[in-house]
């Protein structure tokens, strides 16, 4: 294939399929239940759709009147400009509930209030000039945030009544006695006042305009209807609003409050499913416990101004009320195309989430262990980094082969750790080697017996045979048991299919059918062969990326059966083999 680099390539996933009825049914059980669930989000929270936000404008008009005793001042009709109250502002009305006049103040002399830290017994008490500034706060708390400042002190302390002195001010006067609420409220018939919100709202987007006074609602209706007998009613009454707020109107008309009328829109201008109609909710907005905070209610004051024989009066007004804030908030949804892809793109990650949850299933004991292990020797190809070397070793006294990181030290491969341990794998060499053995043994063949026991000269002390050789290498100092006992090469097996020349022989001829007979007599050539014979047998097929190494003992005896003729050997150099042969025939 002609090198066009990577603009040429194209890498795609490998997949392996699992041949299981149940992890089959598991999976595509799971796919249908993160269907279903994307398919309720889709309709339940309209994903389809392109929402705006609500603009919108809101007017209101209270009525009702109400007759009430004031003290001091006497029977009062109040109607919608008295309980107003001067206090107006967007989106919100306020309704007086409760009041205290102090008639016929005028600029002149008089003795402060005697409240508590007001009092005084000489004129020393009361510096000329100053004023209370603190006094919003030596006020009962019921007088919230406004300063409450009679007057300016004159600097003499007087008579306020027959037990009681205080600082005397200039100030409008007679000053404000009372301080609490009266109480019950004297307004409390405001409960039976209604008022009609107005709502026009706007989604920018669609260009939609709707008001809550609904088309159908004419003149009469209007008239009649309340929040009992129709919930989309757009006139309320103000004990039902406090109530609905969970709230009394007759407490909270003593010292005042605030109340939130909260209108949702959320509209659907699909044509098929158009609905758009506003929900109306109540709420109390401000600090309910009056003993929990220190300025409950809401309260101010103003006061009306008059002349009397050319000299100002004036009536003051402390006025505690409830005031209603209307709030409008809201969406509107249409179909948009976009959105709906869009939400399609963003779904479909969930399907990993049946790979994950079945991967985990395997992972875990949960699932057949056996099955788990099958595919996760299927999924996962491990690959061994190029710099590692790792070496195959066999003892004669194990069952399992060891692998081994070849030491970049000094240190004896007898005497190193393994990094697992592997399940001996089969090889088919060795079924072939086992089948020449069913044939009578050739005459030139040497029986075990004559092999003379021990010609080592010293055994080294890693050895646990007694037959192997002491070595320069490292990689060389390897016995064929792991703890005493007798040599694999004392077995008549060894002769029969390591070191068996007519068997090695037929091999060769097996390898290549037309070797000339003078090279499949080489001895070099057996010698490799017999190597490959014994690593057939003892190791099997290697695990991928590691070489087998052969015990010393082994490699000096088919070193004695076919000797170099210069007496010279390559020695073991592991290096990457495509196969066991290879690493057989030409390395050691
Ligand atoms: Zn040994
Ligand atoms: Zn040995």
């Amino acid at each position: 294939m002609p090198c066009c680099g990577v603009l040429c390539q194209y890498e795609t996933n490998k997949l392996v399929r699992i041949q299981s009825v149940r992890l089959g049914s598991l999976k595509w059980s799971l796919n249908a239940a993160i269907l279903l669930f994307i398919c309720i989000m889709l309709l339940w929270n309209r994903k389809y759709q392109e929402f705006d936000l609500v603009v919108s404008s809101v007017t209101t008009k209270v009525k009702g009147v109400a007759q009430t005793h004031l003290p001091g001042v006497g029977d009062v009709v109040w109607d919608v400009v008295d309980y107003s109250g001067p206090l107006q502002s967007k989106n919100s009305f306020f309704v007086v509930t409760n009041v205290i006049v102090t008639k016929n103040q005028k600029q002149g002399k008089c003795p402060e209030v005697p409240l508590k830290g007001r009092m005084c017994h000489t004129d020393e008490d009361c510096e000329k000039g100053s004023w209370d500034q603190k006094s919003h706060v030596h006020d009962t708390p019921t007088d919230d945030v406004t300063v409450r400042t009679s007057g300016i002190k004159t600097g003499s302390c007087v008579r306020y009544d027959v037990l009681k002195k205080t600082c005397e001010v200039s100030a409008w006067c007679p000053v404000e006695t009372k301080t609490n609420p009266p109480r019950p409220a004297l307004l409390a018939a405001a409960e039976n006042f209604t008022v009609l919100i107005k709502n026009n709202i706007r989604f920018p987007a669609f260009n939609y305009i709707q008001r809550n006074i609904l088309p159908q609602m004419n003149d009469a209706y209007l008239r009649s209807c309340h929040r009992g007998n129709d919930s989309l009613c757009p006139i309320f009454r103000l004990g039902d609003v406090v109530r609905e707020a969970g709230e009394k109107f007759s407490v909270m008309a003593i010292e005042g409050g605030v109340i939130g009328i909260l209108i949702n829109w959320d509209c659907n201008l699909d044509r098929l499913m158009h609905r758009c109609q506003p929900k109306y909710t109540f709420r109390r907005l401000d600090e309910k416990e009056s003993n929990k905070t220190l300025y409950p209610g809401l309260n101010f004051r103003y006061a009306k101004y008059n002349t009397v024989n050319g000299v100002e009066e004036r009536t003051l007004y402390k006025a505690f009320g409830i005031r209603f804030d209307v709030m409008v908030f809201g969406q509107a949804g249409k179909f948009s195309f976009i959105q709906l892809i869009i939400y399609i793109g963003s779904t479909l990650s969930y399907y990993a989430l049946t790979t994950v949850m079945i991967d985990w299933l395997i992972g875990t004991s949960c699932y057949s262990a056996e099955v788990g292990q099958n595919y996760s020797e299927k999924k996962v190809e491990s690959v061994q980094d190029k710099q590692k070397c790792i070496l195959c070793v066999s003892y004669v006294d194990e069952n399992n082969i060891r692998l081994v990181k070849k030491s970049q030290k000094k240190k004896r491969l007898q005497d190193s750790k393994p990094i697992s341990v592997q399940p001996h794998k089969e090889d088919s060499g060795h079924l072939r080697a086992v089948l020449c053995l069913l044939q009578p043994a050739e005459p030139d063949a040497q029986p075990p017996l004559d092999h003379k026991p021990d010609p080592r000269p010293c055994r080294p002390a890693w050895c646990k045979c007694g037959r192997c050789t002491p070595s320069s290498l490292p990689q060389e100092e390897l016995c064929c048991r792991w703890s005493d006992g007798a040599c694999i090469t004392s077995s008549p097996l060894f002769e029969q299919l390591v070191l068996r020349r007519s068997l090695l022989e037929a091999v060769l001829l097996y390898r290549d059918p037309l070797s000339p007979p003078a090279d499949r007599h080489q001895p070099s050539a057996l010698r490799h062969c017999a190597y490959s014979q014994y690593i057939s047998w003892r190791i099997g097929v290697p695990p991928e990326d590691t070489h087998p190494a052969i015990p010393s003992c082994c490699v000096w005896r088919v070193r004695e059966e076919y000797p170099s003729p210069d007496g010279q050997y390559s020695g073991f150099r592991p290096v990457r083999m495509a196969s066991m042969q290879a690493c057989a025939n030409g390395e050691l």
